[in-house]
């Protein structure tokens, strides 16, 4: 396919448009570009259908089931980008007065108010724009504490080995020493290398609860509390609430600094580069260190801007992606308050129809109910039948599936990471689960037919290490 810039003619395109009635400036000689601007210059017909085809080759949850675990590929409500490209929302300026912008205030003071409520915090900010963002701005505020009450021993964060690759990233970042402890054997936090990891040099603790494996840790409040009694903080990694919102509270689990993933839970696609929300959360005590100005409501009904004066600054420009946060608070309101635990118990259940439906052909990495996604382990199969994760992904393409995450997490060998989400109908999960039961006995009778998938694809099997760091994207 050829690139947009390799198609049509100088001088095309544009006709509609009258000529430009204004004198042009030209801009300081310095301001000026030193090569000439390669803009494509194509009618109205070759744009739309050069756009067409790059979206035929490419999937979506608009195109197929995407149970792509630990990212929450789900089906957004239309109606939440409807709410969020109101010109009331959408053309307004972060200087304007806040007189002039009374309704953004109050989209941004309800959104702190339900996320707070969902998650058990007591302040949010919505500056950060993404997952590992908010990750980095919780352990700021983890510092910032420690450091006013004088204390600056605290350099250690511990993150269990099966975290998400941000956790011990945004830890390094925030300049602490990221301390791993294993897992136990059924995927939860192995308490006795907990208790011989924290001590004086703890700031805090990072935990995914489901953690990565898709399983409740039910030593939760044992845990938080170890990491409590020695002076650490708990942070709770919440980018996939959609098992438990509703239910139960990272709050009450015993964690004082939470992030979400409004761009994974709460109505914005994730993937496609943003722009994503990764609001912070936290208790009272640290609420002071929050950065940027966040909305409250004042007595005569109206809304101003408070920030902290321990604040430790801007993580990002005034209020983050603001209409992302118009997005979450639409879906909250439409779902309301039932809606809201319907939603997880649905994620949750859709997760346990498809693991049950394979788990007689998937051997399953952790035994047992799981929460909104599920992981399978292929290692037997690849030493039996020479079959890996991959192959698996690779047959699924051909079905019009999206592959489920792969190879994540890192502690289950040949890891298939299930995550249907609640969106999608039980006759998508039979078909899906059909589909995968194909594939399970092309496995043991005709492995070399697995290794050719995908056959229908445009690209089949890139080497990917290559692509990753010599990306080729024309094609
Ligand atoms: C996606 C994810 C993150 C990171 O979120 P980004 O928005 O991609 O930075 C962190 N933790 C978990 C468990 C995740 O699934």
């Amino acid at each position: 396919m050829r690139l947009i810039t390799e198609k049509g003619r100088e001088g095309r395109g544009l006709s509609i448009l009258p000529p430009c009635d204004v004198e042009m400036v030209r801009p300081e000689e310095k301001d000026c570009r030193k090569l000439p601007l390669d803009m494509p210059a194509v009618s109205e017909t070759e744009i739309s259908r050069h756009y067409s085809a790059l979206a035929r080759r490419t999937h979506g949850v608009n195109d197929g089931f995407y149970p792509l675990g630990s990212c929450t590929m789900k089906y957004n409500p239309k109606i939440d980008e409807e709410a969020a490209a109101l010109p009331g929302f959408a053309q307004v300026h972060p200087l304007q007065p806040a007189e002039t912008v009374q309704g953004c205030m109050e989209v941004l003071y309800l959104a702190e108010k339900y996320l707070c409520e969902i998650t058990g915090m007591s302040a949010m900010t919505f500056q950060p724009a993404a997952g590992a963002h908010g990750e980095f701005t919780g352990l700021l505020l983890i510092k910032a504490w420690h450091h006013s009450r004088g204390d600056e021993k605290r350099t250690k964060i511990i993150v269990p080995d099966s975290a998400h690759g941000t956790n011990p990233a945004s830890a390094a970042m925030a300049g602490f020493t990221v301390v791993n402890v294993p897992s136990a054997p059924d995927g939860s936090v192995d308490l006795d290398a907990l208790k011989a990891a924290v001590g004086e040099d703890t700031a805090g603790l990072m935990l995914t609860n489901p953690n990565t494996v898709g399983m409740f840790d039910e030593n939760i409040l044992e845990i938080t509390r170890i990491v409590h009694e020695t002076g650490g903080l708990n942070y709770y990694d919440g980018a996939n609430l959609n098992a438990i919102m509703g239910i139960a509270r990272p709050g009450d689990m015993g964690f004082d600094v939470v992030h979400l993933n409004l761009h994974k839970t709460f109505a914005t696609p994730h993937g496609g580069g943003g722009p994503g929300s990764g609001p912070v959360g936290c208790t009272e005590v640290l609420a002071p260190f929050l950065p940027g100005a966040r909305a409250v409501q004042k007595e005569d009904g109206s809304y101003g801007w408070t920030g902290g004066e321990q604040t430790i600054g801007s993580v990002k420009a005034f209020y983050g992606n603001f209409l992302v946060v118009v997005k979450a608070l639409t879906y909250i309101l439409t779902l309301g308050r039932e809606g809201i635990v319907e939603a997880s118990r649905n994620a949750v259940l859709n997760a346990n129809y498809l693991r049950v439906k394979i788990k007689d052909a998937y051997p399953m990495a952790y035994e047992g109910l799981c929460m909104h996604e599920f992981v399978v382990s292929l290692q037997q199969w690849k030493d039996k039948y020479g079959v890996s994760a991959l192959d698996v992904a690779k047959a699924l393409l051909d079905h019009g599936i999206h592959p489920p995450t792969m190879y994540f997490p890192l502690i289950v060998h040949e890891a298939l990471m299930f995550e249907p989400t609640e969106t999608e109908t039980r006759e998508t999960l039979d078909e899906a689960a059909d589909v995968l039961l194909d594939i399970a006995r092309l496995a043991q009778t005709d492995p070399g037919a697995l290794h050719a998938c995908p056959n229908t694809t445009p690209i089949g099997r890139p080497d990917e290490v290559a692509a990753a760091r010599h990306p080729v994207v024309k094609g």
